[in-house]
């Protein structure tokens, strides 16, 4: 089996003494106010009072230093548009996001489902990357769901996973034979759940906001019945299987008793599946539509309960950069899926933490480690002997969020002239200072 690999840009490695941050990290069990030293991009030391060694010293009084986040859902739109997303810009914005890695979807055009195509991004990876990118690559040729890759050689070109994300694969049995296949390459398969004879033609959630506003519906069984047979499968050829972007609360019941029956599965959710509803929709901003849709309050409380007692263990921007061109046109003829590796943190930390729903520990955690484990990359710590993969927060800071201040190419982001708290003040990934603010 080939072992798993993330690409990143050969960076200067940091010599740095973070001073006095709030240390927290979930996994280690760490919450205190701390020295952390790091040499030469490894973390050296963690404790109080530390010698600088005459590294550079950042004062972090009253800031929070984390494991930096992984988010598994990044749509870096290279091959092809470029002029919306490369690979240079979607990892600047992932570090200004605090973002160490990222899986990119092989949605592109081409399909990433050749060696010859991976293998290309790999370089500029190598070249351009700023934060780790692990690349995904297509479960079928062209993503038309009618032939496998050749995942066996693909997984040795680098592929961190595979899926036909942005569609799904229609066929059971052709999903049977994926998971089959994946066993030998040891990677899993990332699921975008729809079943497009229910979904068809939709735009928005089914339900009354759309009834009202006269658009086709697109309902959320449309979704839990994929994710009910795609739990089978993974369940009966005991292969792991990893749930994209979840947005029903039926999907979220079907996921807990499969997990209870003992499936290898872990499931993600976004930010905005977390904080909105399907009422959003009735400001016809284009930045509001997504697939999946925004759903009801129940499907939103539902992700929220799965995400706080660990059903759903990571939480993935599926940031999705669109031109400006596309975006704005009526709310029907609107492409689907939002930016969002810049406002991720700040967004749930102002919309979940400070009102009490979540805490800071849990966000942290479901934004890092959740992640890390579920794709099985190496997972952020902050402890000696890691490499230095680190995020350094600014709670009090409030901030605007403007389109001129995005690193990524495209800010089709619903957050536009929001005031957000919580910034991220550096970003330390594979051992060098990628970002700072
Ligand atoms: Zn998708
Ligand atoms: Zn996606």
């Amino acid at each position: 089996m080939a072992p798993l690999m993330l690409f990143v840009k050969n960076g200067e490695k940091a010599n740095v003494v973070v001073r006095g941050a709030r240390v927290v990290d979930p996994s280690e069990g760490i919450d205190a106010t701390l020295d952390v030293r790091i040499d030469n991009g490894v973390i050296a030391a963690v404790g109080e009072n530390l010698d600088a060694n005459e590294h550079r010293v950042i004062d972090a009084k009253g800031l929070v230093l984390a494991p930096a986040f992984v988010d598994p859902h990044v749509h870096l739109r290279t091959p092809g548009r470029e002029d919306e997303e490369t690979i240079a810009s979607g990892t600047a914005a992932a570090a200004a996001g605090g973002y160490c890695a990222i899986m990119a979807m092989p949605n592109t055009d081409p399909v990433v489902d050749s060696a010859a195509t991976l293998g290309a991004l790999v370089e500029t990876a190598q070249r351009e990357a700023r934060v780790r990118v692990g690349f995904l690559a297509a479960i079928t040729r062209g993503q038309h769901g009618e032939e496998l890759t050749e995942m066996a050689e693909l997984a040795e070109a680098g592929a961190v996973a595979f899926s036909d994300d942005g569609v799904p694969v229609r066929s059971a049995g052709m999903m049977r034979r994926a998971l089959q296949y994946s066993s030998i390459t040891g990677r899993p398969l990332a699921l975008h759940c729809e079943e497009p004879s229910l979904s068809h033609g939709g735009h928005v959630h089914e339900g009354a906001v759309a009834a009202e506003l006269g658009f086709a519906g697109y309902p959320s069984v449309a979704e839990s019945v994929m994710v009910e047979r795609d739990l089978a499968l993974a369940g009966y050829e005991e292969q792991p299987i990893h749930l994209l972007h979840l947005s029903a609360a039926e999907s979220v019941a079907a996921l807990r008793r499969a997990l209870e029956n003992g499936v290898h599965a872990t499931a993600e959710v976004t930010p905005h599946h977390l904080v909105l509803t399907d009422e959003a929709v009735r400001s016809l901003d284009s930045n509001v539509k997504m697939n999946p849709p925004l759903r009801a309050e129940r499907d939103r409380a539902a992700l929220l309960d799965a995400l706080r007692d660990g059903t759903i263990s990571s939480i993935a921007t599926d940031h999705a950069p669109h031109a400006r061109h596309e975006k704005e046109v009526p709310f029907e003829a609107a492409p689907f899926g939002v930016t969002g590796l810049e406002t991720a943190f700040a967004v749930l930390y102002t919309r979940l933490v400070k009102p009490g729903l979540l805490s800071l520990e849990m966000l942290l955690e479901r934004m890092s480690a959740g992640p890390a484990r579920a794709f099985g990359v190496a997972q952020p710590r902050v402890a000696p002997g890691a490499v230095a993969d680190l995020v350094l927060l600014d709670l009090e800071r409030e901030w605007q969020v403007e389109e001129t201040a995005f690193r990524s190419r495209s800010w089709n982001s619903w957050l536009l002239g929001e005031t957000l708290s919580g910034a991220v003040r550096a970003t330390i990934a594979a051992g060098s200072l990628v970002h700072e603010a």
